[in-house]
């Protein structure tokens, strides 16, 4: 699969729509990991030096269709402009001003992105505001379109979509990759072909619709795969063992029988916890203790792997040559529940020199920054169901419309 991309494209005087990914974790409103805003650095400076003019796009959370006060992206504009500016300043590039809209299509965003300076890089308002961008609603699509001359795609973590900002608007407009979307594609590609073997899989988080089904995908090519996070509990309950006031996803327990039996006839090691951390309440927590996976009470709310599980996924690290790490164990913002995820995220890191490490999605690389281990992970993906998806084997849909 060839990626175009844009470094050979005359781009000067010319406007490009770059849809980012500035889906990034915000605590009281500020953002509180800047990874993907780093990571979409190299394309806008690349653009910068090609004199285009830059438009840029991303959703943040899942606003529905419907302006939410909390999910502006003006708190992104700030961070961008004081990171870009290091980085262009380190060239010896002038310094650009982040102007945020407040809207992202329309009559009045359209004059405000044929006014902007030279030196304004403009950052549309969240797409998905908007009923149109996850419907890949095509009017909204040609909204968009209407808005730049060209399109670049950078949006590795939402290229699983088919909306309209990763996917219709590619087809309205010259389309090209971005330097982001271009590194995750060649870096995933080595756990994709002929992985190292043993290949060790780690899946947890609390996105378990979406993520789950995937499974059926990577089961054949995993050698041991271990789940942990509010994902083990589901597939602890699908096995009729009690998880008490844990947060399992009900309508996905058929699914989890069928992996576990998928597992069973490829010969995967699907591994459970067979051990938790559990409390009564995650954010007033009067009782935590460790039980054994069988006695999980009533009442009981499991928030991590236990510490004989952490040890046993260790040695299943230790062991392995490739490795790929999407969603935290446990509930790793509370820090009496982040023990076992930074567990593993230093496991992946000792295997720095025995194993192809990689980590994929918004949390998990909130984990592994919060572990201090950024530095010794092979390649960290911006993406978490989409590196997932890509590593399972998916087309998807946002690299597909650039390559068509
Ligand atoms: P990623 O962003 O890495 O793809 P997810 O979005 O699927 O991962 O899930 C991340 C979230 O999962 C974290 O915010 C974490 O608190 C939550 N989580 C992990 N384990 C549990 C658990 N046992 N119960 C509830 N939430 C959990
Ligand atoms: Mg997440």
């Amino acid at each position: 699969m060839e990626l175009k991309s844009f470094r050979d494209t005359e781009l000067a005087g010319k406007r490009v729509l770059v849809r980012a990914d500035f889906n990034v974790p915000l605590h009281d409103g500020k953002v509180a990991d800047d990874t993907r805003i780093r990571a979409a650095l190299a394309t806008i400076e690349r653009l910068i030096r090609s004199d285009a003019r830059i438009v840029l796009c991303s959703h943040l959370g899942r606003p529905k269709g419907a302006v939410q006060e909390e999910l502006r992206l003006a708190p992104i504009a700030p961070v961008l402009e004081q990171l870009l500016n290091t980085y262009l300043a380190r060239n010896n590039i002038e310094a650009r001003r982040v102007v945020a809209l407040s809207d992202c299509v329309g009559e009045e965003v359209r004059q405000a992105v044929v006014a902007a300076g030279e030196l304004d890089i403009v950052l549309l308002e969240n797409l998905r505001f908007h009923a149109g961008e996850t419907a890949n609603d095509p009017q909204f699509a040609k909204e968009l379109a209407a808005l730049a001359d060209v399109y670049v795609n950078d949006a590795f973590g939402t290229a699983h979509r088919a909306h309209a900002s990763t996917e219709g608007v590619a087809h309205l407009l010259p389309a090209y990759a971005g330097y982001l979307l271009i590194e995750e594609v060649q870096s995933l590609a080595k756990v994709v072909h002929e992985p190292a073997r043993p290949f060790v899989i780690i899946l947890g988080g609390a996105k378990i619709r979406g993520k789950i089904d995937v499974l059926a995908g990577l089961l054949p090519k995993a050698d041991t795969v271990l789940i942990g996070g509010a994902m083990a509990n589901t597939f602890l309950k699908a096995q009729g063992i009690g998880v008490g006031a844990s947060l399992v996803e009900d309508e996905m327990l058929g699914t989890a029988q069928q992996m576990l039996t998928l597992a069973t006839q490829h010969g995967t090691e699907l591994l459970l916890p067979f051990d938790f951390v559990v409390t009564d309440s995650i954010e007033n927590p009067s009782g935590v203790s460790t039980v054994a996976a069988k006695s999980i009470g009533a009442n009981d709310i499991a928030v991590d792997i236990g510490e004989s599980t952490r040890e046993r996924y260790r040695d299943e690290i230790r062991r392995a040559r490739t490795v790929f790490w999407n969603g935290p164990v446990g509930v790793f913002e509370v820090e009496q529940f982040s023990h076992g995820t930074v567990s593993i995220a230093h496991a992946l890191a000792n295997a720095h020199n025995t194993a192809y490490t990689v980590v994929g999605g918004g949390e998990s690389v909130a984990a592994v920054n919060k572990a201090g281990v950024f530095g010794r992970i092979h390649f960290v993906s911006t993406g978490g169901g989409a590196s997932l998806e890509f590593v399972a084997g998916k087309e998807l849909p946002g690299i597909k419309a650039l390559t068509g």
